[in-house]
């Protein structure tokens, strides 16, 4: 039976970060797969979580099921963290969370369950967006469009991207970056948000915000201003959010699918819903790292303490950003280098072509997206030089 399969390609970001790995050369900078992290390239356990982390350990009397959606004391923390500022919400029990694998698990459950409450419905993501999008929307079967966002090399165009949302059928599902737009780093403006949210309610259109970088664009409360905003004016939309970088917890695969509902008992149905689909795919979620989240956001000294280091994470980003862009000045070529000026989170797309990104990796051993996306949090003051001569060199600036 296999050996009819036609032959198919591996994840490309996770091959590039095997590659990585295996490179010997000393010199080898990694720009690729979106990890936080630090000035020596590594990514260290966060201090809150591995306290919170042997807390548990040493208090664990059992490793039991939980129900298919996950711990309730990490569903009610999540609503709680994205939905403080707006608490009447929760009390109304207008908001409630299941837990998944991951954000990327909270994608394919929304995904499933949009699917299967309307069949018919297409999905819109951003052009250029997170290739999973793509691939997990099309998987369930539903008609993946797109709308524009970046053009290559430039900047955000937002009149056309309006322009063509006010375009999708109504009805059909919108994901939107909540912030640390993934691989542009061009995130909305208030303003820009308040616009497509009057385009959404126009075309009564079902918004999926995916938020997958809290915290790491500008701050816990800045990254969630379309969350509150839409929460304000809408009567239902979905939100996935994922622990992997917040937290540091990537391969721990904590995540959380929120709904807003219009009332109490649409809430409910819908979560119980999700948990069935939940069931018949993961039975229940993997509860480590859920409960290390919940021990953080229940505790006050260690929710004080994760709150700082993401802030310090999120503040080395904004300096990488600033040392790329000055290296590149001083080296001449800081158009290339544009788009990292005004761009925000882990990400921004630099202006080469696939052949310039695997003559990088080839010759020069700086590893990057095929797209040109480059993590900013690899870049530090030791390499930045090398970084910008070795792409200036490539694209003969
Ligand atoms: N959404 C976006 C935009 C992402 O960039 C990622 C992670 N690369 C995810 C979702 C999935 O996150 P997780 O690793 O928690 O599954």
């Amino acid at each position: 039976m296999f050996e009819s399969l036609e032959m198919t390609h591996p994840d490309p970001i996770l091959t590039l970060s095997e590659h990585f790995m295996s490179d010997t050369n000393p010199r080898k900078i990694d720009l690729g797969i979106g990890l936080y992290k630090d000035k020596n390239g590594n990514t260290p356990v966060m201090e809150s979580v591995r306290i919170a982390e042997s807390s548990i350990v040493d208090r664990a009397v059992d490793k039991v099921y939980k129900g298919s959606s996950g711990l309730d004391g990490f569903c009610d923390v999540i609503s709680w963290l994205l939905f403080r500022a707006r608490s009447n919400l929760i009390e109304y029990g207008r908001v409630l969370s299941i837990q998944t694998i991951g954000g990327t698990g909270a994608i394919r459950l929304a995904a499933e369950f949009l699917k299967q409450i309307n069949p018919k419905k297409g999905v819109w993501v951003s052009d250029p967006t997170w290739g999973n999008h793509i691939d997990i929307f099309s998987h369930v079967g539903m008609q993946v469009s797109y709308y524009p966002y970046q053009e290559i090399g430039g900047d955000l165009n937002f009149p056309v991207m309006l322009e063509s949302i006010r375009k999708i059928p109504e009805g059909d599902v919108v994901v939107l970056h909540g912030c640390g737009h993934n691989p542009t780093g061009f995130d909305l403006s208030k303003y820009q948000w308040g616009a497509v949210l009057e385009v959404v309610k126009e075309r009564g259109l079902f918004p999926v915000i995916d938020m997958a970088y809290h915290g790491l664009a500008n701050d816990l409360c800045d990254d969630v201003y379309c969350v509150e905003l839409f929460s304000d004016h809408l009567d239902e939309m979905l939100v996935a959010y994922s622990c992997s970088k917040s937290f540091g917890l990537y391969r721990d695969r904590v995540g959380a699918l929120v709904v807003l509902g219009k009332s109490r008992d649409s809430c409910v149905k819908a979560k119980l819903h999700l948990a069935r689909l939940a069931r018949v795919s993961i039975s229940s979620p993997a509860i480590h790292g859920a409960l290390i989240v919940s021990e953080i956001l229940s505790s006050p000294d260690l929710k004080r303490m994760w709150v700082g280091e993401l802030n310090l994470m999120s503040i080395k980003i904004k300096a990488a950003r600033k040392v790329l862009i000055n290296e590149a000045r001083m080296q001449g070529c800081d158009d290339t280098f544009r788009n990292v000026c005004s761009g925000v989170g882990l990400f921004s797309l630099i202006p080469v072509g696939r052949e310039d990104v695997g003559m990088l990796r080839e010759v020069f051993c700086i590893y990057m997206l095929d797209s040109g996306r480059i993590n900013l949090s690899g870049v530090n003051n030791n390499n930045v030089g090398y970084v910008v001569s070795s792409i200036k060199t490539l694209l003969g600036k």
